[in-house]
């Protein structure tokens, strides 16, 4: 179907007042420290997380107002307002404290969406301990590789997770002092060589004063999840705090008064800095789902629980795209006004369908694990063209670049002035949510930084009205023919034949044009992957793609293979396709 290029705002897709409408003005008058004036601080110019999320409403007037609400299919709903919140974190920094756990100690916590990964997460904070959170869906080796590397001192996992997971890898974790368990039966445990937090915790005093940390200070280690290659770890620091609250703003247009769900783990980036930073800094109240995507519950969640804003993915949109308009035509969306999604392109087809069968337009954004919050984003001040991930935030300069060949180790670049031309992806550095190393690895930091500017590994175009198209990773751009072609657009294309669900295009190596475009096709239900419909599919990707661009060949899958945080893996799909090793897959959805 002929859409127009662009969705227009008009007053009736603006349900609340939002935070911002004038993009230019904005970006102005915006500065980070302005930005940093709307949080509280600690004395002597200290800035703790844990603080800014928590106790700053729990000492004011939100300590009443529900800021987590978790919700299972086997347990009854759990709320904390801001008060219990700091009552439990303090609590859980006070059990830290008794052990010697301190400042700049490392904690990992590997456990479901359960309340102690999110009071473990803020209490840690606050006492200045630098947190991960892990996939609890990890199996043993992605662990042990991450708590080696990370140096963990502490792990807070649950009874049965130990016993499934970790005891039989403990010896190969030497750094780890203490595991803090949590019995999944709601009772106490007794295995030997750990302790049980809730017994801890009900012995620990619920008054706390938080630990004085410094913007500079490390507050979060995150694992990339490395669709590319293997995992690094990220080192984010608390004054990473002021991008969650300005993005949480302008990029999610939160209003304290909002019910926010963000579906994402906390074991990825996206899941702690906007699953429990941003939406506490808000005082919103959260929704948490312990359980893992379900369509038909999924839309019961955006009814019963009157969720206003919702982020999520492009998969998990695509996968109700999946399951059709009926569904979702028989959920209300009673409190709906504002969509977001990140992790990987947006494709113009799931930007329309939500607004045309979810009644609102989704707002696609970028940013990576190590940018540590939103950078571009489609936003409630400006319009949207469908497929583009939007403009640079308030605070945020992006730019393409060029890489120059020369002999040095550390890359040099040229900034592409002239719109609508592809290069890499470039911000200014000095953000205050850019990572500040990877762990144990300066050298491989440096070389993401060129002339203060930090080089994102992705390419992209920018148009003329500075809004960010994304064309792929630099590792997954195909080379065909002399041409330089990003799956994404191939992606989009395949996307639009009404019986293709999902795809994942690849370039396969080929002696004469150098690599051939092939693309794996999941299908909607209901539809035969016969030759019929390859040569259908081949056909309308030829129409809209032209020959050279348009897959030669077309493979249907039944499955994708995905990131736990819902990427499609180009380079897993590449290896299967030439026989390659896989590398490292323990970010692979399914893998254990
Ligand atoms: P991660 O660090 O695991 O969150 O992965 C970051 C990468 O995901 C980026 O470098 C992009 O390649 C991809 N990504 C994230 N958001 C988007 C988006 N809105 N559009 C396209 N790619 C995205």
């Amino acid at each position: 179907m002929e859409r127009p290029s662009i969705i227009r705002k008009t007053a009736s897709d603006l349900y609340a007042i939002p935070n911002w409408t004038d993009y230019e003005k904005e970006r102005q008058q915006f500065s980070w420290d302005g930005a940093r004036q709307a949080l509280q601080g600690l004395p002597d110019g200290g800035l703790n997380m844990g603080f800014e999320a928590v106790d700053r409403h729990a000492n004011g007037a939100l300590r009443d107002h529900i800021a987590l609400r978790f919700v299972a299919h086997t347990a009854a709903p759990l709320e904390l307002s801001f008060a219990q919140l700091q009552r439990e974190t303090n609590r859980f920094a006070n059990v830290l404290q008794q052990l010697g756990v301190v400042k700049g100690d490392h904690l990992f916590v590997l456990a479901g969406r359960i309340p102690e990964l999110y009071i473990s997460v803020l209490g840690a904070l606050k006492n200045g301990t630098v947190v991960t959170p892990m996939f609890s869906a990890f199996g043993p080796e992605p662990i042990a590789t991450r708590i080696q590397l990370g140096a963990g001192q502490v792990l807070v996992t649950t009874d049965l997770l130990y016993k499934r997971k970790v005891k039989q890898i403990r010896e190969q974790m030497p750094s780890l002092r203490y595991v803090l368990l949590v019995a999944e039966d709601g009772g106490r445990t007794n295995e030997p060589a750990t302790l049980d937090l809730r017994q801890l915790m009900d012995s620990a005093s619920d008054i706390f004063s938080t630990v004085s940390t410094m913007p500079e200070d490390p507050a979060l280690l995150h694992f990339t999840s490395g669709t590319t290659g293997a995992p690094k770890a990220a080192i984010h620091v608390h004054g990473a705090v002021i991008a969650h609250y300005a993005t949480g703003q302008y990029a999610l247009d939160l209003h304290p008064q909002d019910r926010y769900w963000c579906t994402a783990d906390p074991g990825w980036v996206t899941g702690t800095s906007y699953g429990i930073i941003a939406p506490l800094l808000h005082g919103v109240t959260s929704l948490i789902d312990r359980e893992e995507f379900d369509a038909e519950r999924w839309y019961r969640l955006l009814e019963e629980e009157r969720i206003s804003v919702w982020y999520t993915a492009p998969t998990a949109i695509r996968m109700l795209m999946k399951y059709g308009a009926t569904l979702a035509q028989q959920h209300g969306r009673p409190a709906l006004r504002f969509i977001a999604s990140v992790g990987e392109p947006l494709n113009p087809e799931a930007v329309w369908w939500g607004k045309e069968v979810l009644g609102l337009p989704i707002h696609d954004n970028w940013w990576q694990t190590e940018t540590g919050g939103i950078m571009i984003a489609n936003t409630p001040a400006f319009d949207i063209k469908p497929g583009s991930m939007g403009r640079p935030v308030p605070g945020i300069e992006a730019m393409i670049v060029e890489r120059l060949e020369h002999e040095g180790e550390l890359p040099r670049v040229r900034i592409i002035d002239s719109p609508d031309v592809d290069g890499e992806l470039a911000l200014k550095a000095g953000w205050p949510s850019m990572f500040r190393g990877y762990l144990n690895n300066e050298a491989r930091y440096q070389k993401c930084f060129s002339d203060g500017l930090y080089l994102t590994g992705d390419l992209a175009r920018r148009d003329a009205d500075g809004y960010f198209w994304f064309v792929g990773r630099a590792d997954d751009v195909i080379k065909s023919s002399g041409h330089l072609i990003g799956p994404f657009e191939v992606e989009n294309a395949l996307m639009e034949h009404p019986a293709v669900a999902e795809a994942g295009v690849i370039g396969k190596p080929d002696p004469v044009i150098g690599e051939v475009v092939k693309a794996f096709v999941l299908l909607k239900d209901g539809y035969a992957g016969d030759e019929i419909l390859r040569m259908d599919i081949l056909a309308h990707a030829r129409k809209r793609l032209g020959a050279v661009v348009a897959p030669k060949e077309i493979v249907f899958v039944a499955t994708m293979p995905r990131t736990r945080s819902g990427k499609i893996m180009r380079r897993l799909l590449k290896a299967r396709e030439l026989g390659l090793p896989e590398g490292d897959t323990s970010t692979l959805e399914g893998s254990a």
